[in-house]
Order: structure tokens, then C-alpha cells, then sequence
């Protein structure tokens, strides 16, 4: 595969995605008229409530309030609504009036461990208590934005209900982030409580807020585009020694920083250069006293891959590091190696359709491909049954700049939210009117 010419970012136009001209027909046009003028009318609430649930924000599996206020307005749409799935999500069914395939839009609802450092006038000072420590709880992620979106998508959406050649399945999720330890939750979850059944939908569509693109600016990817997350967990072992007497102990700090360093040659030395991965260690936490050596260290982090092949090989080499290097000590180890979300893989066929459809979406300024990251997403679970199409919003502003995802500082402009809805609704329509039944036929 050439990954550099995948890779490079670039900006694409219509003809640039070699789809020539796109000819609109008096019903299309009809319909952008329309989709535009209902954008108009419905924004003004998306955003006020996307500016509530960012004060309001609640941590995955918690998302009470949220997940009440999506059923409310869902309910007042007149959308037939399931909730209570996977613990707090909730599922809406819009039944159009012509027949059609059906599609699912999926957003996330959950926010984070995360003070809140921002200048918004609406910025959360909500706080809580997350693995026994009292912290600061943010939407920094953008989650606020991508269930403010589907809510104004489902208000546009539902006006147009007598039109609609299809059926339209609102996914409203919790724990995107994963849930509290010992709970289960997310995507995964929801899959299992069968989201993707009765009705099935044919494909999946999700957005994701990205604060290094500006407002009217969406992005996407064409096959793999988020990395497989795995977490794991190392415990170092060895024998407990005053600190001025080495030689009576096995001092697991010396092992476990020699592993951190080693871990680094799996990526550096034993995998092809051109394959994506990361080994990050972000614990190592041991000893009690300056001049005790420990018994153990504990070792944790992360590991992204987009090859499954890549994935067991690095845990294989994990395993070998840590025989070598606590063998060579007299030490002994625990590797405990959880395999995460998948790889999110974007359907190629149906990417490169939806590429075409972002770039012809009324109100969306600019539509760029984008390089894979190493991020992670567990939308990866919805489009590992069905094809998906999962893609970036542009959620920043000249002069008033963000911290990357997940920091206090991640600042998304609300008019994103309005993007997002004429970006969204556009693609559903465009995939229903591809697909919907001829009454002839
Ligand atoms: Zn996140
Ligand atoms: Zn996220």
C-alpha cells in the first residue's frame, strides 16, 4: 500500500476525488434548500444544549442527566426511544415515510477525569470522586459537541420525516472512554445488548471533534484511520535490600527501568519501520523510602498497533524482554496484557462515497483527507459488524486556540455544532436517497 500518498494531508475538492462534477437534480437541490433552511431553525437549541451538557458533564457509565436530556428531546420529536442500554444509552428509531434502507449516526455522551481549564463562559466546574481521588470532570474530548449534533440531526431529521426514503437509528452512547474498572461498558456493550439489530442498519456513521481544524473544516480517512488500543499491566518482582546493601537484595528499579528502555527496541529494532505502532510506559510507580530498595515496581501503559500480527508480536516481545532482563537479575515478573478496542477501519467503498457527499454538503467549507492517527476509538466495535464511516469536525477558531483532546484547555467553538448538523444530515440523506426504494420497483 502507498501509506505516504495516503498519508499526506491534503486538501480535496470534488473533482480532486475524481468524482467530476456533481449534477445536482431539481430534487436534490429541493432538498439542500431545505436541509439548510431546517439547519437554521434547529441550531440555536443544538448549541444551547450542547453548551449545557459541557457544564453538566458526566464520566462514562454516570451519564444520568445527559442521557435524560437526549430521551426528552428524542421523545419530543416524536422518535421511538429504548433507553437504559448498556447502562445509560439511549436508542432513537425515525421511521421515514417512503421506503428505505436504514442507517445508524452514533455519538458519544461520556466526559472525563479532567479540571477544566478554559475561558468558556459555560466551562464545568462539576467535580467528583474517580478511583478514590476527588477530580475535576470536563467534556474534553468533545463528546458535549457530538450528542449536541445528533440531537439538532434528529430535530432536522424528524421535520422531514414524511420524505425520509428510510429509517434513521440515533445511537446515543455512554463510555466511549472505556468504563470504571470492573465495569463493563461502551460500544462494545451496546453491540452485545444488540443496537445493530431490529431494525439492522446497512452502515454507521460517527464524527469526532478535532481541535486542530477550524470550524467549517471536516476531515475523514479512507480505510484504517484510528489504532487498536491495548493496556498493559507489568509487575516487577524482586527481593526487598537496605538501600547501602544491594548486594543482600534484587532490586526491581534497575529491572524495571532496563525493561521501560527495552520496551522501546520492539518498535525501534524489531518491527518494520513502515508499520504504525507505539509502546508508551506511562506508570512506574515503586518504593517506599530513599534508602530502602523494594520488593516491586509497577509498570503500565499503552500499546497501539493497526496489524493484528503486529499486536501479538509485540506482546510476544513484551513477554521475551521481561524473561531476559528479570532472568539476567534473579528477579521474576507479571505481565498482564489486555487486548482493547480494535482498529477503527473505515469501509473503503463506502469512505471514499461519503468523502464525495462531505465535499457537496452545503455550509462545509473545506473537506480534507486525513493520515491515520495512533488515537484510539471504540466505534471500532459498531464498524467491525457493519461498514462504517467515521470522521472529523473542525471544532477551533482563529484566535481563540485549544489544547489537543483529553487537556483542560480543549476549547471547541459551538458553531461546530452547527457544521456538524448540516455535515451529518447530509450524508444520511445522500445515503438513504442513493439507496431508497423506487415505488415502481
Ligand atoms: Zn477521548
Ligand atoms: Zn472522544
Amino acid at each position: 500500500m502507498q501509506r505516504s500518498v495516503i498519508w499526506a494531508l491534503k486538501a480535496m475538492s470534488v473533482t480532486a476525488l475524481g468524482l467530476g462534477l456533481h449534477v445536482l437534480t431539481g430534487n436534490a437541490v429541493a432538498q439542500q434548500d431545505s436541509v439548510t433552511a431546517l439547519v437554521e431553525k434547529h441550531r440555536a437549541e443544538a448549541i444551547r444544549k450542547r453548551e449545557h451538557i459541557h457544564q453538566n458533564p458526566e464520566l462514562g457509565n454516570r451519564e444520568f442527566k445527559t442521557a435524560e436530556l437526549v430521551a426528552e428531546h428524542l421523545t419530543a420529536l416524536g422518535i421511538e426511544i429504548q433507553t437504559g442500554v448498556a447502562h445509560t444509552g439511549v436508542v432513537g428509531v425515525l421511521k421515514g415515510g417512503r421506503p428505505g434502507p436504514v442507517v445508524a449516526i452514533r455519538a458519544d455522551m461520556d466526559a472525563l477525569p479532567v479540571t477544566e481549564e478554559t475561558v468558556l463562559p459555560f466551562k464545568s466546574t462539576v467535580r467528583t470522586s474517580y478511583l478514590g481521588k476527588e477530580v475535576g470532570v470536563m467534556h474534553a474530548c468533545g463528546h458535549d459537541v457530538h450528542t449536541a449534533v445528533q440531537l439538532g440531526v434528529a430535530s432536522v431529521l424528524a421535520d422531514m420525516k414524511a420524505d425520509l426514503p428510510g429509517t434513521v437509528k440515533f445511537i446515543f452512547q455512554p463510555a466511549e472512554e472505556g468504563p470504571p474498572p470492573g465495569e463493563e461498558g461502551g460500544a462494545d456493550l451496546m453491540v452485545r445488548e444488540k443496537v445493530l439489530e431490529d431494525p439492522a442498519p446497512e452502515a454507521i456513521f460517527g464524527l469526532h471533534a478535532l481541535p486542530s481544524l477550524e470550524v467549517g473544516t471536516v476531515g475523514y480517512t479512507i480505510g484504517p484511520a484510528m489504532a487498536a488500543v491495548d493496556h498493559f499491566y507489568i509487575k516487577v518482582r524482586g527481593k526487598q535490600a537496605h538501600g547501602a546493601r544491594p548486594e543482600e537484595g534484587i532490586d526491581p528499579i534497575v529491572m524495571a527501568s532496563e525493561i521501560v528502555l527495552a520496551l522501546q527496541t520492539i518498535r525501534s529494532r524489531t518491527l518494520s519501520p513502515l508499520e504504525p505502532s507505539v509502546v508508551t510506559v506511562g506508570i512506574f510507580r515503586g518504593g517506599e523510602r530513599f534508602n530502602i530498595i523494594p520488593r516491586e515496581v509497577h509498570l503500565e501503559g499503552t500499546v497501539r498497533t493497526y496489524n493484528p500480527d503486529v499486536r501479538d508480536r509485540v506482546e510476544s516481545r513484551m513477554n521475551t524482554i521481561l524473561e531476559g532482563i528479570t532472568g539476567a537479575y534473579g528477579g521474576a515478573f507479571e505481565l498482564n496484557y489486555d487486548r482493547g478496542t480494535p482498529s477503527v477501519i473505515n469501509n473503503p467503498e463506502l469512505s471514499r462515497e461519503m468523502a464525495g457527499y462531505l465535499a457537496g454538503a452545503p455550509g462545509v467549507d473545506q473537506v480534507l483527507e486525513l493520515p491515520p492517527t495512533m488515537g484510539g476509538e471504540d466505534f471500532a466495535y459498531f464498524s467491525n459488524v457493519i461498514p462504517g464511516f467515521f470522521y472529523r469536525l473542525g471544532v477551533t477558531r482563529p484566535g481563540q486556540p485549544s489544547g489537543g483532546l483529553h487537556t483542560p484547555t480543549m476549547t471547541a467553538d459551538s458553531e461546530s455544532v452547527t457544521v456538524g448538523m448540516r455535515a451529518m444530515t447530509h450524508l444520511v440523506l445522500e445515503f438513504l436517497n442513493a439507496r431508497a426504494l423506487q415505488p415502481n420497483q
